[in-house]
C-alpha cells in the first residue's frame, strides 16, 4: 500500500476543503449529505470540512432543508463578504478596476481613460484606482484576497516581470515588484489574453477534455490556450501569439517589429489605420462626415458603424479584417483541433455581421474534414471580461481556504 507524505496529506485536505466549497457555492444553499454524494467524500469527512469553514466565517448555516425522511437537513451558503477578489484590465485606451466578492458576484466595477504608457505614471494610476475602489467600498484589508492584474505582453510569470508590452512600448518592467511596493496585497500579473479567457471560461462554466482557446479582438489580438488542467504557458510561456502570425509577405509594419502580421491589419488599431490611410487618399466614404473631419478621432468602432450603413470602404476593411482574423483561427483549428474558441474583446461587440464574416472565412480556410467538433462562440462578459479574469487569476492561484 502506499504510504502518504505528510505533504500529500496536506494536500488531499486542502483539495477536499476546496471541493467542498465549491460545491456549496455552485449550488449556493445545500446540506452535508448531498455535498457528501457530490464531492464523494464520507459524511463525517464533510461534516468536519464544513465545521472548519463556518468557524473561519467563510460558510454558514442558514436554516433547515426539506426533511428526506429522517430529520431535516442544515443547510449551508458562502459568506458573501468574506473574501475579496480585485482584477484590473490594464488597457491602451482604459484602465478598467472590479471588485469580485466570495460567491464571485461582481460587487463594483470602474472605468477610466488610460492616462499615459509610461511606466511609473500608469503604475500609479493603477495603484490609485485600485485603493479608491478599496475605500469606497470600505473593504477590510485582511479580507482582500489578492489583485490579479492583466497586462497585454508577454510577462514572466515567477516574477510578474513584463518583458516585452508593445501596445506600451515596455521592455522588462518589475510590474509586479513595483504594485507590490504601492499596494500592500498580493499582486499576480497575468498576461490579458490569458486572464481574459480564464474569466470568460469561469462566467460560461464551460468545461472541455480537449482544449479550449480564447482570442482577443481588441486594440491589439491575442489568444490564449487552456487545456483540462489549466492554462498552456509553452516552453518559454509565450504561446497564444496568434496575432503576430504573418499572413502578408511585405505586409504593414506591426508593434512586435515584424511586418505583416494578423494584428498589422486585423486589429482595432490597424482597422482605423487603415480608414485614415484611405481618407488621405482622397477615397470617399461617410467615416469622414462621422469623425467631423478630425482623423484623430477615427476609431475600429467608428468603422464598423460605417460599415452597418453599407459604406463600402468601411466594409472593405471590416471585411479584410474578417478574412485574416479567419485564417488565423483556421491555423490555429488545423493545429489543435480545440472544442471550443471564444472570440472575445470589443471588436466583437460591434455586431453579428463581423463574426458571421469571420465564421464564413474560417469554414474557408480550414482543412476539410479537419475540426469538425469545434463551435465558436462569442464571449459574454463585455468591456469588463479582463478585469474579471483578472479576479478569477487570484481565485485559481491563491489558496484562501487554507491560508485564512
Ligand atoms: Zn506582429
Amino acid at each position: 500500500m502506499r504510504k502518504f507524505s505528510k505533504l500529500d496529506l496536506n494536500s488531499i485536505t486542502n483539495n477536499n476543503r476546496m471541493n467542498v466549497f465549491n460545491c456549496i457555492l455552485e449550488a449556493k444553499k445545500i446540506n452535508r449529505s448531498v455535498i457528501a454524494k457530490k464531492v464523494d467524500l464520507s459524511i463525517p469527512s464533510v461534516m468536519s470540512i464544513t465545521e472548519d469553514l463556518i468557524e473561519k466565517g467563510i460558510i454558514y448555516a442558514v436554516g433547515k432543508g426539506e426533511s428526506q425522511g429522517g430529520k431535516r437537513p442544515e443547510m449551508l451558503m458562502v459568506v458573501p463578504d468574506r473574501f475579496f477578489f480585485i482584477g484590473v484590465d490594464v488597457g491602451r485606451t482604459s484602465i478598467r478596476v472590479i471588485v469580485m466578492n466570495n460567491c464571485r458576484d461582481v460587487i463594483y466595477k470602474i472605468s477610466k481613460t488610460t492616462e499615459s504608457v509610461e511606466s511609473d505614471q500608469l503604475i500609479g494610476q493603477i495603484t490609485e484606482m485600485t485603493m479608491n475602489s478599496i475605500n469606497e467600498l470600505k473593504l477590510p484589508h485582511e479580507r482582500i484576497v489578492g489583485i490579479g492584474v492583466a497586462m497585454p505582453g508577454l510577462i514572466e510569470r515567477e516574477t510578474g516581470r513584463v518583458l516585452f508590452s508593445p501596445n506600451f512600448g515596455w521592455r522588462d518592467v518589475p510590474l509586479q515588484d513595483k504594485l507590490k511596493s504601492s499596494l500592500p496585497f498580493n499582486v499576480l500579473i497575468e498576461n490579458a489574453n490569458r486572464a481574459l479567457t480564464i474569466g470568460e471560461i469561469n462566467n460560461m462554466q464551460l468545461k472541455s477534455n480537449s482544449c479550449i482557446i480564447g482570442v482577443n479582438l481588441a486594440y491589439g489580438i491575442g489568444s490564449a490556450v487552456v487545456l483540462p488542467n489549466g492554462l498552456y504557458y509553452g516552453s518559454s510561456g509565450t504561446s497564444g501569439e496568434i496575432g503576430h502570425i504573418i499572413v502578408e509577405n511585405h505586409g504593414s509594419y506591426c508593434s512586435c517589429g515584424n511586418y505583416g502580421c494578423i494584428e498589422s491589419i486585423a486589429s482595432g488599431q490597424a482597422i482605423a489605420r487603415q480608414a485614415r490611410i484611405a481618407i488621405d487618399n482622397k477615397i470617399q466614404t461617410s467615416i469622414v462626415e462621422k469623425c467631423g473631419g478630425d482623423l484623430k478621432k477615427i476609431d475600429a468602432k467608428l468603422v464598423f458603424d460605417a460599415a452597418k450603413e453599407g459604406d463600402s470602404l468601411a466594409l472593405s476593411i471590416v471585411k479584410k479584417a474578417a478574412d485574416y482574423i479567419g485564417k488565423g483561427l483556421a491555423i490555429a483549428i488545423n493545429m489543435l483541433d480545440p472544442e471550443q474558441i471564444i472570440l472575445c474583446g470589443g471588436l466583437t461587440l460591434n455586431g453579428e455581421f463581423f463574426i458571421d464574416m469571420i465564421k464564413e472565412a474560417v469554414s474557408k480556410y480550414q482543412m476539410r474534414y479537419a475540426g469538425s467538433n469545434v463551435q465558436i462562440i462569442v464571449g459574454k462578459s463585455g468591456h469588463y471580461a479582463t478585469a474579471i479574469g483578472g479576479a478569477w487569476i487570484v481565485v485559481n492561484n491563491i489558496d484562501f481556504l487554507s491560508n485564512s
